[in-house]
């Protein structure tokens, strides 16, 4: 089994890697292609000693692979997450300082016969040889994320701070004498991706030689079964208006309890159906229940938005904007009370079709919001050209809110973003009071989080709602006595 901190992701990355590794493979060899000539750090005056490119990294990799100590050696993605592109707001970005700190600070971990590749300013590749134990792995990963997530100071203080939130992921396979390296590379790229929703920022897998991909075919079949049986479920989760504290709206978020796995995680969901081409199937399923669900609270005297989850896929699917004009006929829903949230990097990935599928549904009068903005490479200007409703800042960010000033500035700009371009701004991720009241300070319109509520089942919605109202009616009267 993998040794993580955090067994659902980890699974759900061990159970995924064959998904991804069609669509990572195909990405990290772009990258790898990329990098091939010769990393672009050699220029940049970075040390360079067990810097190699990745085409090369990649072939020790495979060496590596073929010999029996395959278990020893240990495949590191780290994405750099930089935060200073969102400070380059309101500062001068100051990349290249901080990218020789992060490559010192990369060389204190690495030995002798380790190598590692940068390939692009965000993402840095580590192979690390012959290690005698796995916890030795899990400390390198760890030491890694801690050592480049202190502060970094650059031109002697002058400037600010800048503060990177590194993601690790680290893939290593069990007696695997002709894996293929890339499908290494692909593991460790998904356990990065997974880092991201993980306390801690580090996710590590080990791969059982075949054993995970005749996990994933099973897990798919099943999967296809319980999406046909409608044995999903739709949760809700509230979303609150910052000033008035009632709740406005809520997200839909797919949840599956599976008979013997448990819950399975609902981004291996969104992967795996848009993978094996079921995405449509789930995106109708969630719609149609949201809009049965939202109609029966309404008899129930509660009328709030809704927003559903939509993946890039869908965006390339001309039948979407119809499927979602015959559902909201079908409830005689108004289409003003639905959100469709799509992902920062699925609108920069597919900017042509994002736009027109935005479009489309915007004629139809439903709302568009951008999703875990924040995380994706954006630049602020393109925004104007999509007709969104609402900014979805990305936990990430809120989740330390109270504690990291960097953090409160981030959130702060992106509210005044969202302002600027006549959007709400809405933060994910609140888990305190305090940092719904600091929230609701910097003038951020919506909040949604584990303070108010976690998602719940449609059934229970009625009644977390009516109990929340009162005791919000309750709290001045308590607070004056
Ligand atoms: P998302 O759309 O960004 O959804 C927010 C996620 O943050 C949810 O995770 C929610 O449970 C979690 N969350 C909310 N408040 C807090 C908080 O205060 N603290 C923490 N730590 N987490 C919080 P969940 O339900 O596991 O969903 C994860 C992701 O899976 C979603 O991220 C979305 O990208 C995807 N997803 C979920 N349901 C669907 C769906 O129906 N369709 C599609 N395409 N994707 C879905
Ligand atoms: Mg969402
Ligand atoms: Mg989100």
């Amino acid at each position: 089994m993998p040794t993580n901190s955090s067994d659902r992701q980890t699974t759900a990355a061990v159970a995924n890697v064959a998904a991804a590794a069609a669509s990572a493979a195909s990405a990290s060899t772009a990258a790898v292609a990329n990098v091939a000539a010769g990393p672009d750090a050699a220029e940049a005056d970075l040390p360079v000693s067990q810097l190699v490119a990745g085409r090369e990294l990649i072939q020790r990799a495979g060496e590596m692979l073929r010999t029996a100590a395959a278990s020893r050696a240990v495949l590191l993605v780290l994405s750099l997450n930089r935060s200073d592109r969102l400070l380059a707001l309101a500062q001068d970005q100051a990349s290249r300082p901080v990218m020789l700190e992060v490559v010192r600070r990369v060389r204190g971990i690495l030995r002798t016969h380790d190598r590692y590749a940068i390939v692009s300013h965000d993402e840095i590749w580590l192979l690390l040889a012959d290690l005698p134990t796995a916890a030795l792995a899990e400390l390198a990963a760890r030491t890694l994320q801690q050592t480049l997530s202190r502060p970094i100071h650059v031109d002697h203080g002058r400037r600010p701070v800048v503060q990177l939130r590194p993601l690790v992921g680290a893939a290593w396979m069990a007696q695997s004498l002709h894996a293929d390296p890339m499908v290494l590379l692909a593991a460790a790229a998904e356990a990065c991706q997974n880092a991201r929703r993980a306390e801690d920022h580090v996710v590590i897998t080990r791969l059982e030689s075949d054993e995970h991909a005749v996990n994933r075919n099973e897990l798919e079949a099943e999967l296809r079964a319980a999406l046909q049986g409608n044995d999903l479920e739709v949760y809700y989760q509230p979303q609150i208006d910052l000033k008035t504290r009632r709740c406005v709206a809520v997200e839909a978020l797919i949840r599956w309890e599976h008979p013997t796995r448990g819950m399975v995680s609902p981004q291996l969901i969104a992967s795996m159906c848009e993978e094996r081409g079921m995405i449509g199937q789930l995106t109708q399923f969630v719609l149609n229940n949201t809009l049965r669900h939202q109609m029966f609270w309404r008899t129930q005297s509660i009328d709030v938005s809704a927003a559903i989850n939509i993946t890039a896929m869908s965006l390339a699917d001309a039948t979407f904007p119809g499927q979602v004009q015959q559902a909201l006929a079908t409830w005689s829903a108004d289409p003003r009370r639905l959100t469709l949230e799509l992902t920062e990097s699925s609108i920069v990935e597919n900017e042509r079709l994002a736009l027109e599928f935005m479009n489309e549904l915007a004629r139809l009068g439903c709302h568009l919001a951008i999703d875990d903005f924040g995380t994706g490479y954006s630049s602020f200007a393109y925004l104007r050209q999509f007709p969104l409703n609402e900014l979805k800042i990305d936990q990430m960010f809120v989740r330390n809110i109270l504690k990291e000033e960097g953090d409160q500035r981030i959130v702060h700009a992106l509210v005044d973003l969202a302002h600027t371009f006549e959007m709400r701004a809405l933060a994910e991720g609140v888990e305190t009071l305090e940092a719904a009241d600091l929230l609701e300070q910097m003038g951020c319109d919506i909040g949604q989080g584990y303070h108010f509520s976690r998602p719940v089942p449609a059934k229970q919605f009625p009644l977390w709602y009516h109990q929340y109202h009162k005791s919000l009616v309750q709290q001045p009267a308590e607070a004056a006595a």
